[in-house]
């Protein structure tokens, strides 16, 4: 098959969460497959075009915004050395610090043009590149439109005749949601087109609608999360999702345990495996030292890596450090984003220094070490589409302590619940579930044996994408006959 993998972030060039991961990581699994896969993003200037060899290719093609054109080049670089990896190159969009908005977290004010522009630069990049796809697996709001293009502005362009588009949802929380007087225009499409059973959603122009509307199947990233997206953690999307009930498929990520593995990561102090996990308290020691903290070799290490983003449960996290006044329970926190969250926790670490240590910004080395060196690892998500921290911290031998929700629900089991426990679940949503929780871990920690027993059930769980890619075959093929069918009787 062919196959275009279409995002707006992919590791290890740029990552501002999971949605890098699965994207980077997916494809690798399907070339072993056998399949011609190919991925394509923007060229954000974060992106470092030396490090990653990147060459420019001899195509000087135009898209029209509106009434502009705007002109774009395609560099390309491999993934692996045998993936194909394009990236759209426009200084104007992509010649920026961030990749969605500033260091405080504010979106660029002009997302809405930049990913018009990318899914149509796509669109013309593979039409140039001869690269004629089976299947266009578009993620998340910023390619969106990609669909609506194949099945409105391209329907009748022989080049796609054999192609079908897979939209997966990776957080519907963000739908790219934008003003319809002046984006219809500038997407190129037509009134006709902005009907309630096509492009409009609640008087707006809705790029991630577009993509569950006009694509042939919807996917998101785990079985609970597309139970849990059509009834009532939508964020609105329910009614159109009810519209494409029988083609939502969930279909858990996996991670990557070549590159997440405590054996081989020279990040950390010590290295260490499902055998012999002695030396994880090494790792501890080593991040108790980076913290700064006193006497705390022997305490109980509490981490989260995360965006800094009300999803998180980081008012609950808040909440429990107020509320747990023990020396002996320390929270290391790696993250970035929303600037009351920073500002908060900021205030806490000032508070309680003995016990509260911030890293404020995004470090992939320092992560590494956090994800080792704890013990319980909190994710008390509001919401969680799939989650990969939670996966990470089990492959480190790091306990998780989360809400039962998305796809923490599908890959953590309780303590209590579960014949094979890797970690701590709470079910209501609340402060005191998640401190009574971390005050229970807290007990059974001290219970050596039983921690112990915790620890390898944890760093012997197996999220790999062997099982998941074939689950995407399968979807992937759903898609092609019914276009194969559509086609024949066109
Ligand atoms: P989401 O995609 O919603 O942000 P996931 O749990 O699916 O959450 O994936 C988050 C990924 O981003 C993980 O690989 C995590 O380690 C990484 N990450 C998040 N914040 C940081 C940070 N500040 N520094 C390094 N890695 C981070």
């Amino acid at each position: 098959m062919n196959i275009l993998m279409v995002s707006s972030e992919c590791v290890p060039f740029v990552k501002t969460g999971g949605l890098a991961d699965v994207v980077g990581t997916l494809p690798k699994y399907l070339k072993k497959n056998g399949h011609d896969v190919r991925i394509i993003i923007p060229k954000y200037s974060v992106i470092d075009g030396v490090k990653y060899n990147l060459k420019t290719l001899p195509y000087r093609l135009a898209v029209r915004l509106g009434k502009e054109e705007i002109y774009f080049r395609i560099k390309q670089g491999f993934l692996d050395e045998n993936i194909p990896v394009y990236f759209i190159e426009n200084m104007r969009f992509f010649d920026r610090s961030g990749v969605y908005g500033d260091d405080n977290g504010i979106g660029y004010g002009d997302n809405r043009e930049r990913y018009i522009f990318f899914c149509k630069a796509v669109i013309e990049s593979i039409k140039a590149m001869l690269f004629v796809p089976d299947i266009i697996h578009c993620n998340d709001w910023h390619t969106g439109l990609i669909p609506a293009y194949l099945k409105i502005t391209n329907a009748y362009d022989g080049f796609f005749w054999k192609t079908s588009a897979i939209y997966t949802i990776h957080n519907i929380a963000f739908q790219g949601s934008f003003d319809a007087a002046t984006s219809v225009p500038l997407a190129g499409f037509s009134w006709e087109d902005y009907k309630s059973d096509k492009l409009e959603f609640y008087n707006t122009f809705n790029f991630m609608k577009a993509g569950i509307v006009y694509t042939d199947i919807v996917s998101t990233v785990s079985p609970t999360y597309a139970k849990e997206i059509q009834a009532g953690f939508g964020n609105g999307m329910e009614v159109v999702l009810k519209t494409r009930k029988s083609d939502i498929y969930g279909i858990l990520n996996g991670i990557d345990y070549s590159y997440w593995n405590p054996e081989t990561d020279n990040n950390l102090a010590a290295n260490y495996s499902k055998q012999n996990i002695e030396n994880k308290i090494l790792c501890r020691k080593d991040l108790i030292e980076i913290c700064n903290f006193e006497n705390g070799n022997n305490s109980f290490v509490l981490s989260c890596v995360s965006r800094f983003d009300n999803q998180k449960g980081f008012d609950l996290i808040i909440d429990a450090i107020n509320r747990i006044q023990n020396t002996n329970i320390k929270f290391i926190i790696l993250g970035s984003g929303d600037r009351y969250i920073r500002d908060t926790l900021l205030y806490l670490q000032n508070k309680y220094p003995e016990t509260v240590k911030i890293f404020n910004k995004y470090d992939e080395n320092l992560a590494h070490k956090i994800y080792a060196g704890s013990d319980a690892f909190l994710m008390p998500s509001h919401f969680e589409p799939c989650g990969l921290s939670q996966l990470i911290a089990l492959a480190y031998g790091t306990i998780p302590i989360v809400n039962k929700t998305g796809g923490l629900a599908d890959t953590i089991y309780d303590f209590d619940k579960s014949k094979t426990p890797n970690g701590f679940v709470f079910d209501l949503y609340s402060g005191e579930s998640f401190v009574e929780k971390i005050k229970y871990a807290y007990k059974i920690f001290n219970d050596k044996t039983a921690w112990k027993n915790l620890q390898n059930n944890a760093i012997k769980c197996s999220f790999t994408w062997d099982k998941s890619v074939k689950e995407y075959e399968k979807i992937y093929n759903i898609a092609l006959k019914r276009k194969i069918n559509s086609t024949i009787y066109r």
